[in-house]
């Protein structure tokens, strides 16, 4: 585990770089939990087992409301479901979460290389002043509109991105199965 949480380290310090990178776009209003609503929140055996250690360290309160949430989320839609680590709009295990919690907010690419828009763009959060609604796809026009200082690039991050990075490989990672959260359960 030590090395993941170095893996982890690394990660973290370049999504701020990228984050920075975006912050003109980036519209996260404080308290906002909408990503922590509606996702199936893919990752690794390896993710899973760190979150769980964060899990483990919470008191028996916490746990047993968690236990509960889990319940509910098997019961529910297994694409899009509350995260049952959610508790009062804040994430219980945040400094043990996933990558994919990490990476939330980033403007991505699809299968096809397309831009892929956090889905908060539609609620006029991350990326909504360059999002055409109808289109459903970058606007160069409102980009244009904006005056902003940077042209928003399109990273890509997903859970293979990360996992082939070549720290992975030096720190001899075994990221073990790649599924939805509710699949570990
Ligand atoms: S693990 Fe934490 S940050 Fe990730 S979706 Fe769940 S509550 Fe949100």
């Amino acid at each position: 585990m030590e090395n993941y949480v170095k893996f982890l380290k690394s990660v973290d310090e370049d999504l701020k770089k990228i984050f920075d990178y975006q912050k003109e776009y980036l519209f996260c209003k404080e308290g906002c939990s909408y990503c922590c609503k509606r996702g199936d929140y893919p990752m690794t055996g390896l993710e899973f087992k760190y979150l769980m250690s964060g899990y483990e360290k919470l008191s028996d309160e916490t746990k047993s409301i968690i236990q509960k949430n889990i319940e509910k989320a098997k019961k529910s839609d297994r694409e899009n479901y509350i995260c049952p680590f959610l508790i009062d709009e804040k994430c219980s295990i945040y400094q043990y979460r996933p990558i994919v919690c990490r990476a939330f907010g980033v403007l991505t690419e699809d299968a096809k290389g397309n831009p892929a828009f956090p889905f908060c763009a539609t609620l006029g959060l991350n990326f909504s002043q360059i999002y055409d609604k109808e289109k459903k796809h970058l606007s160069a026009e409102l980009v244009d509109k904006g005056r902003f200082k940077v042209f928003p690039r399109i990273f890509r991050l997903n859970n293979r991105v990360f996992m082939n990075l070549p720290l992975a490989k030096e720190l001899n990672l075994d990221f073990g199965e790649d599924k939805k959260m509710i699949e570990f359960f």
